[in-house]
């Protein structure tokens, strides 16, 4: 038996092959545990529960309120669980303990809060006055999709998942969750959960597995209505192909290579701390990261130097240890990956001017391969490779500029558009550079806050739909329009003027 089963149909389960895969505590490469490893005829067993439970199941027909209730209970469920799952996030995936208290957690529960109360408040019929037909009446429903399933990152497993499971519930719909291997552990958790809230069988499933076996099946299989994508934007168009072949609903939030923008009129100290948090926060390894930071050449030396200056304070270490800042990336392969980011800056730009190498003095048993230290290129050209693609690590990019429209220019050239931000004193001038900028979020003198409440989403390359929100809300319910007719002889019957008066 794993020590982490698949969670199909109410009840957690072994994989029908019985293979399991190790997951490991990246900090020290400690293996955690065996993980059911579910191929695609696990998949299509869960996708078959979820179909069940939609069709025949309670869950669809139960009004808002009464879902909003379990919804809550999820929340609730989750607040008691909340320091053994803040350990298990941490250890999975290599980010802080802190990270993990302070966002993760809390995040997932307001997300389940916040969707509970769209499943309350936002009206499920809606009429609509002034018929173009008169006198038809017209009025609007909006219902489920059906089964949606959601693949999700590394990065943040946990709210992740709630970011999924939350609004499809709440909307009625049922859910098939597939976690990323390196970190599954939490969102497999979620399955006591929903024992405990006693959300009914084969509405939420959760599934452990690789992309291109159970991840594929549950974009593709015909009993889906909908698929919700997190990850790179490469897996992103494959998503999209597979589930063209029943032209299924699609969210995609995909890859950022976000700009955040230092006017001159800054606050240079938490302009300084905005761009650190923007790039550095769970070592760069968030999709909305300020990757880019567009400095204003009249503050360009003073603002470098503080950026060093505090870069090199940042303390990297366990990432149980609440004092640490950063702790390893997600694997061996991702710390890889950012040390050839960082060879090709060398070619592209020249030495780092902090960075750039593996921390030194780590405490013993911690897999010093793992951990990278933050990496800060300056005079950074837009078109070098380490501007344009992605890196998902701790390297920052600082590219002068000259005036305001020179900054927008340069912060759109990019095939994304996810994220970014502007540091001013003038509101009023960062909010005509914001209008200016195509991406789906902006935070002016901040970076990084996402709350459940407003839409989260990328332009261009970065995604298709918005999860979060009113608007994430409503990516989960389908459109239905009633035209109804009250009757009263034919000449009430308008399609009768374009026929032949004998049909
Ligand atoms: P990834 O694309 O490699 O994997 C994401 C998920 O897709 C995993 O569960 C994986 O198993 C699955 N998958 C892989 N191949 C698949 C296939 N052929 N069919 C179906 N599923 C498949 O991404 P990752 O490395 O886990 O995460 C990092 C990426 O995620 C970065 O590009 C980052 O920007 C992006 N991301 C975006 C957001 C956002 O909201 N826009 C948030 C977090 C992460």
């Amino acid at each position: 038996m794993a020590d982490y089963q698949l969670f199909i149909d109410g009840e957690y389960c072994d994989a029908a092959s019985g293979q399991t895969f190790t997951t490991s505590d990246p900090a020290t490469n400690e293996a955690i545990g065996e993980v059911a490893k579910a191929d695609k005829a696990d998949a299509a067993r869960a996708v078959e529960a979820a179909r069940r439970a939609f069709d025949e199941g309670p869950w669809p027909k139960m009004s808002g309120a009464e879902r909003a209730a379990k919804l809550r209970k999820v929340a609730e469920l989750i607040g008691t669980k909340s320091e053994k799952l803040a350990e298990m996030e941490a250890r999975d995936g290599g980010g802080t303990v802190k990270k993990a208290t302070f966002a993760d957690i809390p995040g997932a529960q307001s997300a389940f809060e916040w969707f509970a109360r769209c499943a309350e408040d936002q009206p499920d019929e809606v009429e609509l006055p002034g018929s173009p037909f008169p006198p038809s009446q017209n009025w609007v429903n909006y219902e489920p999709h059906g089964v949606c399933t959601g693949i999700i990152p590394w990065n943040f497993p946990f709210i992740m998942a709630a970011w999924k499971i939350a609004p499809a519930l709440a909307a009625g719909n049922t859910s098939v969750i597939k976690p990323a291997s390196f970190t599954s552990i939490t969102a497999l958790m979620l399955g006591e959960v929903f024992q405990e809230a006693d959300i009914p069988p084969g509405v939420v499933n959760v599934i452990a597995g690789p992309g291109g076996t159970a991840g594929e099946e549950l974009a593709s299989h015909p009993m889906v209505d909908k698929t919700a994508f997190t990850g790179s934007t490469e897996v992103g168009r494959r998503i999209m192909q597979l589930a063209s072949g029943t032209v299924k609903a699609v969210t995609l939030e995909l890859g950022g290579k976000s700009a955040n923008i230092v006017l001159d009129d800054a606050d240079l100290d938490i302009a300084a701390a905005a761009v650190l948090f923007g790039t550095f926060f769970h070592n760069g390894q968030v999709c909305e990261s300020g990757t880019r930071a567009l400095v204003h050449r009249s503050i360009y030396d003073e603002f470098l130097s503080l950026l060093v200056d505090r870069a090199g304070k940042m303390v990297i270490g366990n990432p149980l240890d609440f004092n640490a800042d950063l702790g390893p990336l997600v694997s061996r392969g991702q710390a890889e990956t950012v040390e050839r980011y960082v060879a090709l800056g060398r070619d592209e730009v020249g030495e780092p001017i902090c960075g750039g190498s593996r921390p030194d003095g780590l405490a013993e048993g911690l897999a010093a391969e793992n951990f990278y230290r933050p990496t800060i290129f300056a005079g950074v050209d837009n078109s070098a490779k380490i501007a344009q693609e992605e890196i998902f690590g701790p390297v920052l990019c600082v590219i002068p500029f000259d005036s305001d429209e020179e900054a927008v220019a340069i912060a759109n050239d990019s095939i994304y558009g996810l994220g970014g931000g502007v540091q001013s004193g003038s509101l009023e001038r960062a909010r005509k550079v914001a209008a200016g900028m195509r991406t789906g979020t902006v935070w002016i003198n901040d970076y990084h806050l996402i709350s459940p409440e407003r839409p989260f989403g990328g332009y261009k390359q970065s995604g298709i739909g918005r999860e979060l929100g009113v608007e994430g809300y409503n990516a989960y319910r389908q459109v239905k329009h009633v035209h109804a007719n009250p009757g009263g002889g034919r000449d009430n019957y308008m399609h009768f003027s374009a026929l032949s008066a004998n049909i």
